[in-house]
């Protein structure tokens, strides 16, 4: 099958699916023995190993360690941007629950169950976990602290190494790691699926997938391939097709949209993330951009970094304001937010996701680019490489423009194609054409507020707002 009849038959239909695993019998092969996962796990563990040694114990200036580009500049980035084509996929490689793992395996585990509590709760936590990771990352500096850097990193490989050693299979990932739970939220939009083929797994008696076999452990989290019905939860391991008898699972490539049209915002995992998110993206442009919102800060509360989280909360909570009252907004226009058998559910929430984690790849890019040309001197610096440290060269000013207004074009048309189809396909004949204009409006009101932030970023006079007006 060609690229272009692969992109008809996807993008003409929602539903239509295309299963890689019978496309590519290679890359069942590669899922199935496991091989190359466990290659890259171990290359990751090392490389944690030495990240951690290196923002522990090496120089503390912004421009002699090379953990801040390593960690900020690539890592989570290339994990934001991997999102929308291979999903989760980062989880089924992560070093974070490695130690963990170990210890169940060498029988040091108390193996209890998670309290019904904390599954209740696991959302909230994991949602709360992430706003103060990006509060804590924002207001204190943490990005150009490598010792602080490397705290985070530890405090997360701590609660994954913990939950290991008190909760049986890799309770971490299911119910509190923070960067899971985003994970999970932007692989909704994800170009990949990894789902059962229910008409096997009808025929199935052993549900080994999940339960595991006398010899092999089932689904790291408790879910194994028959459960699988969105992106949120699994994390494309493949450690189930083992175990599995009637080779259900299949990897998709699918319309990155069809999940959010079919759950049109049932998900309160997304609800939750989703404003704060975009509301943090608006704060984090603030201070990316001339109004240098954290230089005023830390002017203010001269390094005192709690008043410095307490004033940037300011911003923090003006931006989820300003998001949650268009969610608000847009929901009442949409006028229909109840589900007999779901509940309360924001038709908004997935017009928004596209846009939110379009300005999250933007902000990240932000870091990645800025600092790109000082790679390699930082490197020079940290290792003694003298040849390197002039090696630095400088980005022209159109290249921020360029890829976050192409980005974030991308982003609004996603959003107004599930608008699209909901007020012609989904909700047909629930929401009148005046209230469907009026979305329309909160929509691109939401996406003229996000381009005003990241232009008076940019050096470029006629695209900078604040510019324009000073001229
Ligand atoms: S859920 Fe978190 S700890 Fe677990 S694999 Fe994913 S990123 Fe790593
Ligand atoms: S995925 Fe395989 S093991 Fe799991 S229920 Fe389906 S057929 Fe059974
Ligand atoms: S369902 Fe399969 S691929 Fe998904 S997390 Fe469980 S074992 Fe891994």
């Amino acid at each position: 099958m060609n690229v272009f009849n692969l992109y008809t038959k996807l993008f003409s239909d929602p539903e239509k699916k295309v299963d890689l695993f019978k496309t590519f019998p290679w890359l069942y092969r590669v899922f199935y023995n496991q091989r190359l996962h466990y290659i890259w796990q171990t290359f990751l563990v090392d490389l944690f190993i030495i990240l951690i040694l290196s923002g522990l114990f090496g120089p503390q200036e912004p421009g002699s360690n090379i953990i801040l580009y390593l960690c900020w500049g690539l890592w989570w980035p290339s994990v934001i941007l991997s999102l929308f084509f291979v999903g989760r996929l980062w989880c089924g490689v992560c070093p974070f629950p490695v130690a963990g793992n170990f210890l169940q395996a060498c029988h040091l585990s108390l193996q209890k169950k998670v309290p019904k509590i904390l599954q209740r709760y696991s959302i909230a936590i994991s949602v709360t976990f992430f706003m103060m990771i990006i509060w804590v990352e924002e207001a204190t500096g943490m990005k150009s602290s490598p010792k602080e850097t490397t705290w985070l990193l530890l405090t997360i490989w701590g609660g994954a190494t913990l939950c290991g050693l008190l909760f049986a299979k890799q309770a971490w990932c299911q119910y509190f790691c923070p960067l899971g739970r985003l994970m999970g939220i932007g692989a909704s939009i994800s170009l990949i699926e990894f789902r059962p083929d229910h008409s096997a797994c009808k025929k199935c008696t052993t549900f080994a997938c999940n339960r595991g076999t006398d010899t092999e452990p089932g689904c790291p989290v408790s879910l194994g391939a028959y459960k699988v019905n969105n992106n949120l939860e699994c994390l494309v391991c493949g450690r189930c097709m083992q175990l599995c008898e009637h080779q259900s699972p299949q990897l998709n490539v699918r319309h990155p949209l069809s999940e959010l049209i079919i759950r049109k915002g049932r998900l309160i995992t997304c609800t939750l993330m989703v404003p704060f998110l975009m509301g943090s993206q608006l704060a984090r442009f603030m201070d990316q951009n001339i109004f240098n919102l954290m230089e005023i800060i830390e002017l203010t509360c001269m390094g005192n970094w709690v008043c410095q989280m307490g004033l940037y909360a300011a911003p923090l909570f003006i931006g989820f304001c300003i998001v949650y009252v268009i969610i608000t907004y847009g929901d009442l226009m949409f006028g229909v937010f109840n589900d007999e058998l779901m509940g309360r559910f924001s038709p908004m929430v997935p017009l928004l996701l596209p846009l939110a984690f379009g300005g999250e790849l933007v902000s990240r890019l932000n870091f990645t680019v800025r600092n790109f040309p000082d790679f390699l001197p930082t490197f020079g610096r940290q290792f003694g490489v003298e040849a390197l440290e002039h090696f630095t060269f400088t980005i022209p000013e159109w290249v921020y423009p360029a890829y976050g207004l192409s980005i974030m074009f991308i982003s609004e048309l996603a959003g107004l194609y599930i608008l699209e189809k909901f007020y012609e396909e989904e909700f047909e004949g629930a929401i009148a054409l005046w209230q469907y204009r009026l979305i329309q409006s909160a929509y691109f009101a939401l996406f003229g507020v996000y381009i005003y932030m990241m232009s008076t970023g940019w050096n470029i006079p006629i695209l900078n707002i604040i510019l324009i007006f000073q001229q």
